[in-house]
C-alpha cells in the first residue's frame, strides 16, 4: 500500500507541471527536547482536525494533512507538546520557508504548544 502510494506521488509529480509538491516536516518535542511525534505532508490524505481548523480560518479549501496537523494527530496526550519545529528542505539541501500557515497555527493554538520553530 505505502508503495502504491509513493509510486503515485511520483507520478503526480512527473506528470504535474503546475502542481508544486513540497515535502514539510514537523517535529513536536517536550520541554526536554524529547521527540514526541513527527508529521509530513500529504496531497492525497485528509483529517477531520485538518478540514475543522481549515473552515475555522476561513480556508476551507486545505482540505490535504499539513505537516503540523500530521504530527498532532499522531499524538495522544497534546498536553506534554512544548515545540514544534517545521522545516522544508529544497532538493538542493538548502532551508525554505515552512511557516505555518493560519489553519495550523489554529491547529498548535488547540493543542496548547508553546513555541514555534521553522525553517
Ligand atoms: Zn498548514
Amino acid at each position: 500500500m505505502q508503495e502504491c502510494i509513493t509510486a503515485l506521488c511520483i507520478c503526480w509529480m512527473k506528470g504535474s507541471i503546475n502542481m508544486r509538491q513540497v515535502a514539510i516536516t514537523a517535529t513536536i518535542l517536550d520541554k526536554r527536547g524529547r521527540v514526541l511525534s513527527i508529521g509530513r505532508n500529504s496531497y492525497i490524505r485528509t483529517h477531520p482536525l485538518q478540514a475543522k481548523c481549515a473552515t475555522a480560518v476561513g480556508e476551507p479549501h486545505k482540505v490535504f494533512l499539513h505537516a503540523e496537523i500530521a504530527a498532532l494527530i499522531k499524538l495522544r496526550d497534546w498536553s506534554k507538546a512544548y515545540k514544534i519545529l517545521v522545516t522544508r528542505y529544497t532538493k538542493d539541501g538548502k532551508a525554505a520557508n515552512a511557516a505555518p500557515c493560519k489553519a495550523c497555527q489554529h491547529a498548535i493554538s488547540l493543542a496548547g504548544i508553546a513555541l514555534v520553530e521553522h525553517t
